[in-house]
């Protein structure tokens, strides 16, 4: 038996381990202290009373013969695949049917088995920085070439994300066969705009290019001129699958559950030419290796598509987005370089002149007792920059805000005063509802 060298090939991830056991040294260091994670990339918040209550009917379905569910469809229960299509796409606006939804234990299972329907010789385009599970599955599936020293794949298209282009990914001046997209961006925080997608769609239709868009953070949007789905944009459902996920939404992380959009109008070609369409491999793919998402957990989800289930969607994310806003003020007043933060839970900050992540990293932590997130660790264009996350209480953010403003960087006074002045005479409404927010975080023990 031979087994698959790419797995060797593949670097492991030092990111998270290496930051695990940096805190673990610091708390050993320092047994007292009052350390705050801004580097949690988990929600926190609990999943919707609608939902609990929605799961356990389901689960006594599950105890008496008449209403028992077994195996159920590979792609999901009508049910839930109806209450996607109207809810997140007729309602809006777009045109997706329930039969181009497959349900799905979460999106990083469907980001990686994509794979599966695409030529083993595609060519794929990825962000630097960003999510890494993109790089890390083509590699495994053959696709990455040779590992340079540089620690970036030969056969892999890398599209710098800079200071330049607001970091984001600009189209390439060549063609690749697919591209991943992220939008909000998880780790820098940005989002495409209207305008920046329809290039991708041009581009896309031009070169015969698939777009894996993630939208995983979709509900994060409240501008209205920010498009949640790549559908909004005309001719996308010929060239993109859409994939999303409950998890930051909802709080699904554990309970797992999300889904993926291969429209009927998607195609691809063979060697001669002739074009197939995506939505039957795909649909091929899951019923031979994938016996369909829980039951339980199924009729969870469509409990978020009620009035009260929608109701705490927004409440939950409504609390992440007024920390991540305040994490973005109070960055900017310490003098960092700020991206994020609006339309995202993600903030990325760099301090002009630091060109060390870890340093930076390091730094905060030993000075303010808070964590962070190196940027190196999502790729190479990440380097001097760190990703804090709306993901803590609002109290903490707050209180590792204002650590973080006692640290002697470079200030910029003009933004320093103005962050003051936010404190002091709340002048943001979301600033102001953070007061709120205490007492909600509060009675939840957060
Ligand atoms: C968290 C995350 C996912 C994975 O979500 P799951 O549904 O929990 O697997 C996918 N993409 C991005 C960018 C994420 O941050």
């Amino acid at each position: 038996m031979y087994i698959n060298e790419n797995f060797i090939k593949l670097p492991q991830s030092y990111l998270f381990s290496t930051v695990a056991s940096k805190l673990k040294e610091y708390r050993e260091a320092h047994p007292d202290a009052d350390l705050i994670r801004m580097d949690i990339g988990d929600v926190t918040l609990p999943v919707a009373s609608c939902v609990i209550e929605a799961m356990h009917r389901a689960v006594d379905d599950m105890a008496s013969s008449d209403t028992f569910h077994g195996y159920g469809p590979e792609q999901g229960y009508p049910f839930l695949r109806e209450a996607i299509a109207k809810g997140d796409y007729q309602e809006r606006g777009i045109d997706i049917k329930a039969d181009d939804i497959f349900i799905s234990d979460g999106a990083k299972s469907d980001l990686g088995n994509l794979g599966n329907i695409y030529s083993r010789k595609s060519v794929i385009g990825v962000a630097d920085p960003g999510y890494p599970v993109y790089v890390d599955s083509s590699v495994m599936d053959g696709r990455g070439g040779d590992l340079l020293s540089d620690g970036r794949w030969s056969r892999i298209l890398y599209m710098d994300c800079k200071p330049e282009n607001g970091f984001k990914p600009e189209v390439p001046a060549r063609g690749v066969d697919v591209v991943f997209l992220c939008s909000p961006c998880n780790p820098t925080g940005t989002v495409f705009t209207r305008d920046e997608l329809k290039e991708w769609v041009e581009y896309a239709q031009r070169n015969k290019t698939l777009i894996v868009f993630d939208s995983a953070y979709e509900a994060f949007v409240r501008d209205p001129e920010i498009p949640r789905s790549i559908y909004e944009i005309e001719g996308a459902k010929e060239v993109a699958i859409e994939i999303r996920s409950f998890s930051k939404t909802a709080g699904f992380t554990g309970l797992r559950c999300g889904y993926t959009v291969v429209p009927s109008e998607l195609k691809g070609m063979d060697r001669e030419g002739n074009e197939f369409p995506l939505r039957q491999l795909w649909n091929r793919r899951q019923s031979t290796k994938f016996n369909g998402a829980s039951y339980i957990i199924q009729r969870g989800a469509e409990a978020l598509y009620t009035p009260q289930g929608r109701e705490a969607i927004k409440g939950n994310i409504d609390i992440y987005l007024s920390n991540a806003r305040y994490i973005r003020k109070a960055m900017e007043a310490a003098g960092f370089e700020v991206y994020g933060g609006d339309n995202s839970p993600y903030v990325w900050a760099k301090l002009p002149g630091e060109d060390d992540s870890w340093k930076l990293f390091e730094r905060i932590l030993s000075e303010a007792e808070v964590s962070s997130t190196p940027g190196i660790g999502f790729g190479e264009s990440g380097a001097g920059y760190i990703r804090l996350t709306g993901f803590n209480s609002p109290k903490n953010t707050r209180k590792a805000m204002e650590r973080i403003s006692r640290i002697n960087f470079k200030k910029d006074d003009a933004l320093e005063d103005e962050f003051k002045s936010l404190n002091d005479i709340k002048a943001i409404k979301a600033l102001d509802d953070l007061n709120v927010l205490d007492d909600i975080t509060e009675a939840l023990g957060l």
